[in-house]
């Protein structure tokens, strides 16, 4: 006799689609404001313009980052590793100050996640709404809706992923390159692979996102302590929960009446009266319906709220810890030092390359000669002369064989010769050359220089 196959287990889980109720409270407007905020310095900031061009423009084929008024160059890659420093620095101590509070309200995942659902919310209705049509039959109803729907999410996707390519190419370019069907291919790939990712993410996978692509969720939890603010159903004043009516005396129950409207607007689906989970992104909607039931029942407000593990326990929150204080003082000490090293920031780079060919030359007169090649970088937004001198000998003359003047944003490349008398040392001659901008003192760049002269016998 065969014996009985072993059940067998799908690795695979289907995650039951999740409705998300509507709520309205202080946090779902400081959702809502934060989105539109949010939003619309993502769509418009690429529209605006500044002295005859994008004012924020990553241009990549130039290698030149513009934001405002200040241009980057390769040459400041090191402003961007410390901008991410800074970015990394800021999560670990907002993230010890106040939890996931980026999650609840600035992550672009949640903010376009919001985005979303306010449009299916428009059209198909709130959570009872929704389920109904998706269980119901596909009906003329049904088709419309959701063609709507679908024309609506296409169309702002679509929007997106144009928006984020107009950060790298000229926007207006893009969209005169759009309605003229002349769209290069590295542009058309990235906004339909834009569009498609902003359409996936926030139309269809929206909470599987927090749940099992961010890495962020996954280790936030080794950054909380027990005085980190977040949110959390007080059990001890909810238990034991159950139904009842309002006014009913119920002295052996806790607070929670049950309703399951906090799991309801949960738009990761948890029960946060099951305690901290990763899922939780922190948005508050579950404080925001707690209220507003404990309103209705004539209870303190508060069963779901911002706390902490040491308040909840009944101690004292210590906002002012160590970890606090070190991530506050070393983010402020970058901060500072990155602005004022911005501030201070010259645009002008000089650099000088020996002509390899020869050591030196002797010239007629007894003169000795070097040949270098000078790379000047006009990082400034402004044309400019520069004037050369020459530091630490004067008996060394330089010469090129055209003015320094670069345009804004040029790139110059210039043959520089130094002559001196050959008397003027032996071996290695070491000099500074100093470039500074003749209507602007301010502006001006050393570069260090080896000069050969010949050895005396
Ligand atoms: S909303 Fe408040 S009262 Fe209702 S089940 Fe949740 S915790 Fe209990
Ligand atoms: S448990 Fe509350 S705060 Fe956390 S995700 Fe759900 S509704 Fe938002």
């Amino acid at each position: 006799m065969n014996p009985e196959p072993a059940a067998q287990e799908s690795l695979y889980r289907k995650e039951p689609k999740i409705y998300p109720r509507q709520v309205r409270g202080r946090f779902d407007t400081l959702r809502d404001l934060s989105m539109y905020v949010l939003l619309g310095i993502y769509y418009f900031l690429p529209w605006i313009s500044m002295d005859g061009r994008q004012a924020v423009l990553f241009d990549l084929p130039a290698r030149k980052f513009h934001i405002f008024n200040l241009t980057f160059w390769p040459q400041d890659f090191i402003y961007l590793a410390l901008l991410l420093a800074i970015a990394g620095l800021t999560l670990f101590f907002f993230t010890a100050l106040a939890g996931r509070l980026w999650c609840g309200y600035a992550c672009p995942q949640t903010v376009w996640t919001e985005a979303f659902l306010l449009m299916e919310r428009w059209v198909e209705g709130d959570r009872l709404k929704r389920m109904r049509l998706d269980n119901g039959p596909w009906n003329r109803e049904r088709i419309l809706r959701k063609t709507a729907k679908q024309f609506l999410w296409i169309a702002f996707a679509a929007w997106t992923g144009f928006t984020f390519v107009g950060f790298f190419t000229p926007i207006r370019e893009l969209w005169s390159g759009i309605s003229t069907f002349s769209l290069g291919p590295w542009e058309t790939f990235w906004l339909v692979f834009y569009s498609f990712a902003t359409y996936g993410n926030a139309g269809f996978l929206r909470e599987q996102v927090c749940k099992y692509m961010c890495p962020y969720a996954r280790f936030q939890s080794a950054m909380f302590d027990k005085d980190t603010l977040i949110i959390s159903y007080d059990e001890s004043r909810g238990e034991p929960r159950g139904g009842r009516r309002k006014g009913s005396e119920t002295p052996e129950m806790g607070d929670c009446i049950n309703c399951t409207l906090c799991v309801q607007v949960c738009p990761t689906g948890i029960d946060i009266r099951e305690g901290l989970q990763y899922e939780c992104i922190a948005c508050a909607a579950c404080v925001d319906i707690c209220d507003q039931v404990m309103d209705k029942m004539g209870y303190e407000r508060g069963l779901v709220r911002y706390t902490t593990e040491h308040s909840l326990a009944g101690g004292l929150t210590r906002v002012l810890r160590p970890r606090i204080l070190i991530y506050g003082v070393l983010l402020l000490a970058l901060l500072s030092g990155v602005l004022w090293s911005i501030s201070q920031r010259v645009p002008l780079r000089a650099e000088l390359i020996r002509d390899r060919n020869a050591l030196y030359r002797e010239l007629p007169g007894g003169q000795i000669e070097n040949v270098y090649k000078l790379k000047l970088i006009n990082m400034d937004d402004q044309a400019h002369s520069y004037r050369l001198t020459v530091l630490g000998n004067d008996q060394v003359e330089a010469n090129t064989a055209r003015p320094l003047s670069l345009a804004s944003e040029e790139v110059g490349v210039f043959s520089l010769r130094l002559s001196a008398p050959a008397t003027a040392g032996q071996g290695v001659l070491r000099l500074d050359i100093r470039f500074e901008a003749e209507d602007n003192p301010s502006i001006q760049r050393s570069a260090s220089v080896r000069m050969l002269l010949p050895e005396k016998p």
